[in-house]
């Protein structure tokens, strides 16, 4: 288990979060899509409960973004600095949040990496973490989900 509750934000500080229970999961994607998305090497992505997080400060805008697999996300902006705040799954209960937008980044380790197909060539995979080389089936993302589990406790 991680200290809880974790607060977070953007980077003018005009909106904030609030995490109240241990992530479902922690993923690194490093699919094209989340590479231009970020400006990055890939998307430091900690799953949530919705019922997990509360929105504070500013409301975020929100950004619908298609990913790889066709879905659609609603990705959070702040209104003031743009920053990324994270995204909501449509229709699971579940939110993503973007590692570093975490005051206190220090206990954020993927469980899985995704779409390692297409990640940059200097990125090493660990050997603890799972890897996809590319977008995990209902039973991989169940896998994740577990082996986070059971590094975190
Ligand atoms: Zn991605
Ligand atoms: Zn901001």
């Amino acid at each position: 288990m991680i200290p809880l509750p974790q607060r977070g934000g953007c980077i003018c500080g005009a909106f904030r979060f609030r995490l109240d229970e241990d992530p479902v999961t922690i993923y690194a994607c490093h699919c094209t899509d989340c590479q231009t998305e970020t400006g990055s090497a890939c998307l430091l992505a900690v799953v949530v409960r919705s019922d997990a997080v509360t929105w504070e400060g500013v409301a975020p805008e929100l950004h619908p973004a298609s990913t790889p697999d066709g879905r659609v996300k609603d990705g959070y902006r702040c209104p003031s600095c743009r920053g990324p705040t994270g995204g909501q799954s449509r229709g699971e209960g579940l939110e993503m949040i973007e590692g570093g937008t975490f005051d206190d980044t220090s206990w954020i380790e993927p469980a899985g990496h995704i779409w390692v197909r297409s990640a940059q060539p200097w990125i090493e995979i660990p050997e603890n973490a799972l890897r996809f080389e590319e977008h995990p089936s209902d039973a991989d993302w169940l896998e994740m989900t577990r082996h986070w589990k059971s590094r975190s406790t």
